[in-house]
């Protein structure tokens, strides 16, 4: 096995960026020429990276929501669960070698327990075959290898692969975190990740704009996390759906490269396709500390192309009107009136500032007292957050008090793990009581052991995270979980309860004495001394791949060598039970629970005995997971039911609520439901990614003409849906319910399917195609 730093794969990457700024030149003046159009960052990222079958001269050869464009992404990275899949699928694919430079990651299957060394070290016990697995199809595929401990997937990429002006996918929803160093990053599904790593385009229906004008400049306690809170009170769980969500105007230039990265990340929480920041001065600064000089200078030589045009910014400084020529809807923030913001429980959307977070408490009867309070993750561990959160710590231990409760530390990766243990920002921490857990997912993604809480028992946490939803953290729908900044974490967890404002409230001293936290001071986004280099965290692609082999164990309950499923049977579909109709929010979290059932992410069979067990039953007054056997009336759970459906040769559907599918890109949220022979999900409304996944895995995703059309669907009810051979694009779908008092309704259903994805459908899956395909090409 050959360890090596990573910079030394990291310098192929010159000549990559090189060729992507000549494809970008060329592909924007060809488009200015067809259709002499001012453009955004966002549109020249895009036009840069089109299929050479793209077509200019049309007017609706880019229409938001309506063209569905080819994209030749320049990267593609993998975490360790929903890379396994992707793996499995591009070997099922028949393939060599991946055609675009790809990465995988070891973060997500690191359990927090005790700290960081000995959780990485009972990890790589207990995940070994995974690791093998992931290690050894890496060396022989052609991907660089971060072992377990190296780092998140998306600090990991931010400080060694992203670039302005780039396309990335990942398997992996907040992979948009890139978008803080100008890249367009954009979560996938595997199989979406398969097919670029087999060298084929891209597909993405052309998203619209969303503009985010900044002004002014982050006071006190404002910071970047704020920016993004806002955002999302504002547009909502799905505001961004569909769109990509631009940020411009002089306050982008006041936040740091990294700072920028916590907000682009946390753009998936309002379910943008991604989000981006033009290149700048702090873009440049950080791409030089992150040893990646060569691309600064080429990136400077680009400017043109990484930036939008500077009549958009004139135009809508002058009159925000101006904005309709360029954005589907404009958000106006002067970053100076900030104010720091809390959110949550249970969705990043219910935000208020902290200075109104005790008035909530007392009208919704939130749990006060903080059970553990948590910082870093991908979102918020940049060597300025950790910076300005030990600033807090130290304000704390100069008058000699510690946190009231628990505080756990996770780094985003070991280069700024080793570089703030080296400049004391982790003694300061430790100091006041916090715990250094492994540079991983871990807590935030439930990978947490806490076995101090009782079954059923609430209570809050707070986190400089991400996501909040019921389960997230620890697998517990009782955990109410409140994000912030790092900085206000610290100061929540030595005020000990949630109503504690800093801006307010004073703690008391170890002499007695009263005393209010001061703002943090403003912190550097690069070290002093440079970041750290650190070694042995990574493996290179080997030199000599064919004598590599990735072996996967015929009784392995962690990984399971994939079967194509099979082929539509050109019927249509008749009489179908209802599996499923969900009520309220149904994330992919709900459709395919994470926790315990991450380390089944490799093995399709052991896994899909999760499905729906987070979804709540609209039927049964919030029952969540379980519903009624139609074969025999019993109230079982879903994939129980499901099974026993499928012995029987029976299909059956899924009715969803709104947004259907928001959250992480997991493709088993759509892979389980295929293989335990969903037909269809019909829904009231799609999360982008996951009615992708459906449709790739061969399901049918429809919406209701009439989403109150949701509430004739009886629990009883048989339904058909008919003129399947005529399914074309823009055509709605004929749907009969069938009730149990004899009645039968006709309702109408659409669909988003072009009529390549509906080839999808017909071969049994996307990766069928693939498959043949390769096969004729041998
Ligand atoms: S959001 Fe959480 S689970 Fe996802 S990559 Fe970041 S740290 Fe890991």
């Amino acid at each position: 096995m050959s360890t090596i730093t990573p910079k030394i794969e990291v310098e192929t990457t010159p000549n990559l960026v090189a060729k992507v700024y000549e494809k970008l030149q060329h592909k924007i003046s060809t488009f200015r020429k067809a259709m002499h159009r001012t453009l955004t960052i966002c549109e020249k990222i895009l036009i840069g990276h089109l299929d050479g079958s793209a077509d200019f001269s049309s007017d609706d050869a880019l229409v938001a929501g309506k063209t569905y464009v080819l994209l030749n992404p320049d990267r593609v990275a993998l975490q360790d669960v929903t890379g396994q899949m992707t793996i499995l699928q591009f070997m099922l694919a028949g393939l060599n070698r991946t055609a675009v430079p790809t990465t995988v990651h070891c973060d997500h299957l690191i359990q927090a327990r005790i700290e960081g060394e000995s959780d990485t070290k009972a990890a790589i016990y207990e995940n070994n075959e995974v690791y093998q697995f992931l290690e050894s199809a890496s060396r022989k595929y052609g991907m660089g290898f971060w072992k377990p401990g190296a780092g998140i997937i998306h600090q990991v990429v931010l400080e060694n692969y992203a670039f302005p002006g780039g396309l990335m996918i990942g398997t992996d929803s907040h992979t948009p975190n890139a978008g803080g160093l100008g890249m367009l990053a954009i979560g996938v599904g595997g199989l979406d990740a398969a097919e670029v790593m087999a060298g084929m385009s891209w597909e993405l229906s052309y998203p619209k704009r969303i503009g985010v004008y900044l002004t002014g400049e982050l006071n006190r306690w404002a910071s970047p996390k704020d920016v993004i809170l806002f955002v999302a009170s504002k547009l909502t769980v799905s505001g961004g759906t569909n769109a990509i969500i631009e940020y411009f105007g002089p306050g982008a230039a006041a936040i740091s490269c990294t700072g920028k990265a916590t907000i682009t990340n946390m753009g998936a929480e309002i379910g943008a396709t991604c989000s981006v920041f033009p290149y700048d001065k702090r873009m440049e600064k950080y791409l030089r500390a992150t040893g990646r000089r060569s691309i600064a200078d080429l990136a400077n030589k680009h400017v043109n192309l990484l930036t939008q045009d500077p009549q958009i910014e004139k135009e809508i400084s002058e009159n925000q009107k101006n904005s309709i020529n360029y954005f589907d809807q404009l958000i106006e923030i002067d970053l100076s009136n900030l104010e720091p913001y809390i959110v949550g429980p249970h969705t990043p959307d219910l935000a208020r500032p902290i200075s109104k977070m005790g008035e909530d408490i007392k009208k919704n009867n939130y749990l006060d007292t903080i059970s553990v309070a948590l910082i870093g993750s991908c979102t918020n561990s940049s060597y300025e957050d950790m910076s300005r959160a030990a600033d807090v710590a130290e304000q704390a231990r100069e008058k000699g008090i510690k946190t009231k409760v628990p505080l756990q530390v996770t780094p985003g990766s070991e280069m700024i793990r080793a570089t703030i243990e080296r400049d004391g920002q982790i003694q300061l921490l430790k100091d006041i009581g916090a715990n250094v857990l492994a540079n991983a997912c871990g807590p935030c993604i439930g990978q947490w052991s806490r076995p101090e809480l009782k079954q059923g028992e609430s209570n809050t946490i707070v986190t400089s995270y991400n996501r909040n939803f019921p389960g997230r953290n620890d697998g517990r729908r009782e955990t109410m979980n409140f994000i912030s900044s790092p900085e206000l974490v610290i100061a929540l967890a030595l005020g000990g309860r949630l109503s504690f404002s800093p801006l307010a409230d004073e703690l008391t001293a170890s002499d007695g004495t009263k005393f209010k936290l001061k703002p943090p001071k403003i912190a550097p986004e690069i070290p002093e001394k440079g970041f750290k280099d650190v070694t042995d965290i990574y493996v290179a692609p080997a030199d000599d791949p064919v004598s590599v082999e990735v072996t996967i164990n015929k009784d392995s309950d962690r990984l399971q060598k994939l079967e194509p499923f099979p082929k539509w049977d050109g019927t249509d579909f008749e009489k179908l039970p209802i599996l499923a109709k969900v009520s309220g929010k149904c994330t992919t979290d709900h459709i395919s629970p994470a926790g315990p059932w991450l380390k089944y992410r490799g093995h399709l069979d052991k896994i899909s005995d999760n499905l729906l067990l987070g979804a709540v039953n609209a039927y049964r007054d919030g029952e969540v997971g379980s519903g009624k056997n139609t074969l025999n009336c019993k109230i079982e759970s879903f994939p129980h039911i499901a099974r026993e459906y499928k012995k029987r040769g029976l299909k059956w559907i899924i009715v969803g609520d709104n947004n259907y599918g928001e959250g992480s890109s997991r493709e088993h949220a759509a892979m389980t439901p295929r293989y335990l022979g969903c037909a269809a999900v019909i829904a009231r409304s799609f999360a982008r990614i996951h009615e992708t996944n459906l449709k790739k895995q061969g399901v049918l995703a429809f919406t209701f003409a009439d989403p109150s059309d949701y509430s004739k669907m009886l629990e009883d009810d048989r339904i058909s849906i008919i003129g399947l051979n005529n399914l074309k694009p823009r055509k709605s779908v004929n749907c009969i319910l069938y009730h149990v008092d004899g009645r039968e309704e006709e309702i109408s259903l659409r669909h988003s399917y072009n009529e390549s994805q509906l080839e999808w459908f017909r071969a049994g899956s996307a990766l069928n195609i693939l498959h043949s395909m390769e096969q004729t090409s041998l």
